[in-house]
């Protein structure tokens, strides 16, 4: 069961091109070894609360305005992504971002850039992510520019896992892929959180899928937390079922 809480967002406030308000007062916990769930429709301000924790904004000329964000009680707010990623925390961006022209192996070898760890160590994750996405294994030669959306959003996770992480911010991972192979991301990320401990703070559209693997849920709405508890509850909520579960 999830434990003490690492990362804590209190109340925060972010304003894109010094006008545009965006976040009115998120507020949330990860706690140890729990996935949880930041549920929404598009534009609610998911991308930009896993930005605003991960250090991510500042290049979008966005910025934390108001409230604190707290990883292991420590004040990240105006933390740089390559400390924070030092610290445990790292984003897998919305998008599958990998680098076409490195094959795939190249790519997950990118993820362990922080490492101080040496050779053999390195090794070793590598495999660990292979028996997580075996199918990554049978495309490491592969340019990633040439797999299928499916395998990217696996090397861009299993990329991540490269710098061994405590807390993984993956952004919609669901996005344009076919159920099938939805479910079975999300079946991996599942074992990876209970396997090797890591936490996640999942931002995704599809509620359905979300609150099936998470913990436990957020939803937002135009930047706001109007609704949380465990995943369990909110599957069974009535509000929920009906605007987000698309059933009544
Ligand atoms: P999506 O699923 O579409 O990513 P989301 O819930 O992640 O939705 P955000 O991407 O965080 O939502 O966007 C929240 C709001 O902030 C939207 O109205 C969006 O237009 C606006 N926004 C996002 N990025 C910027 C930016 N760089 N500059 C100005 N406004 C932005």
């Amino acid at each position: 069961a999830p434990g003490e809480p690492l990362l804590r967002v209190s109340n925060i406030e972010v304003i894109y091109n010094h006008v545009i308000l965006v976040l009115k007062g998120v507020s949330l916990t990860v706690p140890k070894g729990g996935i949880t769930a930041l549920l929404g429709g598009n534009g609610a301000g998911k991308t930009t609360t896993l930005k605003a924790i991960s250090g991510l904004l500042k290049s979008e000329r966005g910025e934390v305005t108001k409230g604190r964000i707290l990883y292991r009680g420590r004040d990240v707010a105006a933390g740089d992504p390559a400390e924070l990623v030092k610290s445990g925390v790292i984003q897998v961006m919305e998008g599958r971002h990998c680098f076409e022209h490195l094959t795939v192996e190249e790519n997950l070898m990118t993820g362990a850039y922080t490492r101080t760890g040496g050779r053999a160590e390195i090794a070793r994750d590598l495999e660990m992510v292979y028996t997580y996405f075996p199918r990554l294994k049978e495309r490491r030669s592969s340019l990633a520019g040439y797999t299928s959306g499916g395998e990217q959003q696996m090397c861009a996770i299993g990329r991540a896992l490269m710098s061994r992480p405590e807390t993984v911010l993956l952004d919609e991972p669901s996005m344009g892929l076919a159920p099938q192979l939805v479910e079975q991301i999300f079946e991996i990320v599942k074992s990876i959180n209970e396997k090797e401990g890591v936490s996640f703070l999942l931002a995704e559209q599809n509620t359905n899928v979300a609150l099936r693997y998470a913990h436990y849920g957020y939803i937002l709405e135009s930047g706001r937390v109007v609704m949380d508890g465990e995943a369990k509850a909110l599957r069974e909520n009535q509000d929920v079922k009906e605007f987000y579960l698309g059933m009544s």
